[in-house]
């Protein structure tokens, strides 16, 4: 075996543990070497996204020597048991998509979404996508208060194009993951920055359902000018898992900045003498919206 044989890659695609493997002699189909499957379940050791180190078999085959450290993980509790199931490795950050319109935004959800991503500390952006559908006034009075606590927010229309030189911009360059109900638009966004892409919409996929639940497809999508987009884990991914009541606030920007200024250390932000957030709150300092999401998560009543 000679250096040439070794090769850094990217996984861009994954399914029962075999992997297509981008490298700059193109695409190999790769398993993972058979001392690296003993250590622990496959999905954990190598998954989308995951930089690796390959040893060629020949044009089209190789075998994976290394998986390199990861930067941070989208992951979801294994659907069986009580482990962390890596969906893909060292995303930069996620687009949360939200329709404007059809479906109407659910900001309990998006909130939901957010704290998650604050958990995985994964950079989050909003797409607030079918802007076509509302009048100018909407995205600023339904997402300005994200995109005050720090939330970049993406008004697009994959229907007209508003917005997607933006998205694009955004997107270079980056491992992005589209996160978001079904119907807000992921797929046409997709379809809409990478033309070719062919990715099928709502309507085709209702045409071809047959009541078959979609499986989960793990892919890398590369955008023609640089950067990747995982095609779409949908909501679950985001699921909540494991979040203690008491680290709640330090998944709300706007409250976690606050937190240190509270009488009690174990301030609940509920009903305390001396909080700082109920104080911002009566003085319309944070939304009372995003309150009210942290009140009901906290209580486990959302
Ligand atoms: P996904 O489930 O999030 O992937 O959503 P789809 O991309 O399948 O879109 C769901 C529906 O919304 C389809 O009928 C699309 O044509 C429509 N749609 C997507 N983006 C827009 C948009 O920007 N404006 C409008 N008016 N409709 C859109
Ligand atoms: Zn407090």
């Amino acid at each position: 075996m000679t250096d040439l044989d070794t090769l850094p890659g990217l996984i861009v695609s994954a399914q029962s543990g075999l992997f297509d493997v981008e490298t700059e002699q193109g695409i190999f189909v790769a398993q993972l070497r058979g001392k690296l499957k003993e250590t622990r379940s496959i999905s954990d050791l190598a998954a989308l996204g995951d930089r690796v180190w390959i040893r060629r078999i020949d044009n089209r085959q190789a075998v994976i020597e290394s998986v390199l450290p990861r930067t941070r993980v989208l992951s979801r509790q294994a659907p069986h048991g009580e482990h962390e199931q890596v969906i893909v490795a060292n995303p930069d950050q996620v687009f949360f998509v939200i329709a404007c319109a059809d479906p109407p935004p659910n900001p309990r959800m998006l909130d939901r979404l957010l704290v998650a991503a604050e958990r995985e500390h994964i950079p989050a952006l909003i797409c607030a996508n079918k802007v076509d559908l509302v009048d100018a006034a909407f995205v600023g009075d339904v997402f300005g208060s994200y995109e005050r606590i720090g939330y970049p927010v993406i008004p697009t229309s994959a229907k007209h194009g508003q917005g997607l030189p933006e998205l694009l911009e955004r997107l270079h360059d980056r491992i992005n993951v589209f996160a978001g109900p079904s119907g807000v638009g992921k797929s046409s966004l997709l379809n809409a920055v990478q033309p070719g892409l062919g990715l099928r919409t709502g309507a085709v996929r209702q045409a071809t359902r047959k009541g078959k639940h979609t499986t989960v497809s793990l892919h890398l999508v590369k955008l023609s000018g640089g950067g990747y987009v995982a095609d779409t884990p949908g909501v679950k991914a985001f699921a909540l898992w494991d979040i203690e009541p008491e680290e709640l606030d330090a998944y709300f920007p706007e409250l976690r900045a606050l937190v240190p200024e509270c009488d009690f250390s174990d301030c609940t932000h509920m009903h305390e003498p001396g909080c700082a957030v109920l104080e911002a709150l009566r003085l319309g300092e944070i939304s009372a919206e995003r309150y009210d999401s942290y009140r009901r998560m906290r209580l486990g009543d959302d």
